[in-house]
């Protein structure tokens, strides 16, 4: 399960939701990883 998991985020080259990972649309974090620009819109969107 873990490898898994691990081949998981070293293909990513999508979100769960399907968006693609490019330098536009990958949001870097102070922890080293990566969001979706388009998913953090819409998380921020719905905590307000
Ligand atoms: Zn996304």
């Amino acid at each position: 399960m873990t490898k898994t998991i691990l081949n998981y985020n070293l293909r990513k080259t999508h979100c769960p939701r399907g968006h693609i990972y490019n330098p536009e649309n990958t949001y870097r974090m102070k922890n080293g990883g990566r969001v979706c620009r388009l998913c953090h819109r819409v998380k921020e969107r719905m905590r307000r």
